[in-house]
């Protein structure tokens, strides 16, 4: 099992998973007619609804944000996620909406724990990433955690809010977050399950003989 893509709602975007059902879905954009007592007054720039080509629900956005419905858009955590990061995780999607950079800064935190349960020092994220990459995190994940300042020259403290923190920053953390569990957690365990499973037991003292 593999981390499903998640692409957030975004204004105007003709495509993303849909706050209702979910789904990754095609989105039509329209605007609503105002209409007062009798009176109709047109559309207002600010005002967009936005319908689902799947479930037909209707989202509302007013000057670029959707304010209907009122939900958690980032995606749901890796089931391997240890619980005690998860808490912060969550925490974190509970906010994003409202305050991308308190979920920015939960988010560095929880990076931080995650280092430390595989087995990290957790006190330098910067040293401690670097010893995942030498475990088979890819290199690619370190400079991704190096442009959203996780690690780096710019690195903010974890836990700390930093006002420089773009609204998207959050976003990336939450998949990156998504990427190293399954990678440091999720695979291992299932290579594991298989290995179990599919080799006689005769074979596998050979095979740890072998290796030892
Ligand atoms: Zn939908």
């Amino acid at each position: 099992m593999s981390t499903i893509p998640y692409t957030p709602p975004t204004y105007q975007s003709t495509g993303f998973n849909c706050p209702f059902c979910n789904a990754f879905a095609k989105q039509d954009w329209g605007a609503p007619q105002r209409s007062v007592s009798g009176g109709k007054y047109g559309a207002d720039e600010n005002f967009r609804i936005c319908r689902c080509s799947r479930c037909e629900e209707f989202s509302i956005w007013i000057s670029g944000k959707m304010v209907h419905p009122n939900i958690k858009t980032a995606p749901l955590p890796n089931p391997d996620l240890p619980d005690d990061i998860k808490k912060d995780y969550e925490e974190a999607r509970c906010i994003a909406n409202v305050s991308p950079r308190g979920a920015t800064a939960l988010l560095r935190l929880a990076i931080q724990k995650l280092c430390a349960h595989l087995g990290e020092k957790g006190k330098n994220i910067n040293e401690d990433i670097a010893s995942l990459v030498k475990k088979g995190l890819p290199v690619k994940i370190q400079q991704a955690l190096d442009v959203v300042r996780v690690v780096g020259n710019n690195a903010v403290h974890p836990g700390q809010i930093d006002l420089n923190d773009k609204p998207e920053v959050a976003n990336s953390l939450f998949g990156l977050i998504n990427i190293i569990t399954e990678i440091m957690i999720t695979q291992p365990k299932h290579i594991s399950e298989i290995y179990k499973n599919v080799i006689p037991d005769s074979q596998k003292d050979a095979i740890e003989k072998r290796d030892s």
